[in-house]
Formats: C-alpha cells, sequence, structure tokens
C-alpha cells in the first residue's frame, strides 16, 4: 500500500480522535480536530452505529496511522507480536513503539513522527554507534541512540530540538541534552505507551 499523502488531519477527523500528526499544532486550538469534530466527506455528520467488525477496523487503522505504518509492514508486527511471550496486542504496540522513527518523535527530535521518519531517512541518527537510516529499525532495551556529529550542527536540527525541548520524554528512554544522545532504559510497557487505541480489537480483527 502507497503511503498516504493527503492531509493528514482528515486522519483524525474520520477516527474521530487527535493521532498527533502535525507536531506542535496538535496542541493549539488550531487543531482540525477541535474547530470540526465530525468525519470529513458529505456524510460526516451522520451518525451511525458502528458494528463489531466496523470498531475493530477502525482501531487497527487509528494505531497504523498514528505510528504512519503501511498495512502490510503492520501485518507483519502482529504475526511478530504473536510469536512473542506475552499479551499479542501490548507485544504489537510495544514493537511499534520501538521504530527508530517513534523514539526519535519521543526524544523530541523531531516534530511528529512523520517528520522524524524523514530525519531518519537522511542519515541524522546513530544507534550504538553506526549510522542508521531505516525508520522501521527496531531499538532494544541497552541501545543507545544519538543525532550523528555532522547533524548536530544542521540549523534545521538545532531549532526542531529547542522547540520539543519542552515535551516530556517517557521514563523508559534517558535523554541526554548535553551530548544529544539517549539510552533505551527498557521497552515501554502498555502504561507507558500513549497510543490511543483498545489493542484487543486489532487482535480480534487479525484473528479472524
Ligand atoms: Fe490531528 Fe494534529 Fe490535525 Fe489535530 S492538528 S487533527 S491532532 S493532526
Amino acid at each position: 500500500m502507497a503511503r498516504y499523502t493527503g492531509a493528514v488531519c482528515k486522519l483524525c477527523r474520520r477516527e474521530g480522535k487527535k493521532l498527533f500528526l502535525k507536531g506542535e499544532r496538535c496542541y493549539t486550538g488550531k487543531c482540525a480536530l477541535e474547530r470540526r469534530s465530525y468525519a470529513p466527506g458529505q456524510h460526516g455528520q451522520s451518525r451511525k452505529k458502528p458494528t463489531e467488525y466496523g470498531l475493530q477496523l477502525r482501531a487497527k487503522q487509528q494505531a497504523k496511522r498514528f505510528y504512519g505504518i503501511p498495512e502490510k509492514q503492520f501485518y507483519k508486527y502482529f504475526e511478530l507480536a504473536e510469536r512473542k511471550q506475552g499479551i499479542t496486542g501490548e507485544n504489537l504496540l510495544q514493537i511499534c513503539e520501538s521504530r527508530l522513527d517513534n523514539v526519535v518523535y519521543l526524544l523530541g527530535w523531531a516534530n511528529s513522527r512523520a517528520e522524524a521518519r524523514q530525519l531518519v531517512n537522511h542519515g541524522h541518527f546513530k544507534v550504538n554507534g553506526h549510522k542508521v537510516d531505516i525508520p522501521s529499525y527496531l531499538v532494544k532495551a541497552g541501545d543507545s541512540v544519538a543525532i550523528a556529529s555532522g547533524s548536530k550542527d544542521s540549523e534545521k536540527i538545532k531549532s526542531t530540538v529547542e522547540a520539543c525541548s519542552a515535551r516530556p520524554v517517557p521514563q523508559w528512554l534517558d535523554r541526554n541534552n548535553d551530548d544529544l544522545s539517549a539510552k533505551i532504559v527498557a521497552l515501554p510497557t502498555r502504561e507507558q505507551i500513549e497510543c490511543p487505541v483498545e489493542e484487543h480489537l486489532i487482535v480480534e480483527l487479525y484473528s479472524k
């Protein structure tokens, strides 16, 4: 499936919840969902009771859109989550959360997950001292992530880091503001993951 390139606020309006796809704007009164809290399109304001399948489908779409993951890759994560010990739904979100683009966003080194994906693609980050330009790279507990030395002087990176510095960093990440590096303390628990979905619905959908 090709990556969605349309207006991202429509995705939030379609899901009826904030997916935080536009960086700082999402926290202001300019948020499209706050101004028009109904689905886009001609029939957006007509309410229908969702079916069980509809609820499951929406949960999957919300998670995919929240992280910006295409269907094929998301399903691969589900298969991986099923093979891991523990609760499949929580495993699935933990895998999504440990993507390098998500980690870069959570560390406040990008305004949004989409921007983080682009910055990773451009080779601005290192994992355990090696340059990694694959946004879907999965970090592990104990890994270190850092802004590449050649990128620390980039005006774009400097202004983004400064703009996002006030954003709280989750406890499973330990950010060092002095050398723009971070340590993955542990992979996140469900309580530490902000993805606003009921993950058991995704498991039910894929288990049919
Ligand atoms: Fe979603 Fe952010 Fe747009 Fe609001 S501003 S609708 S949270 S992407």
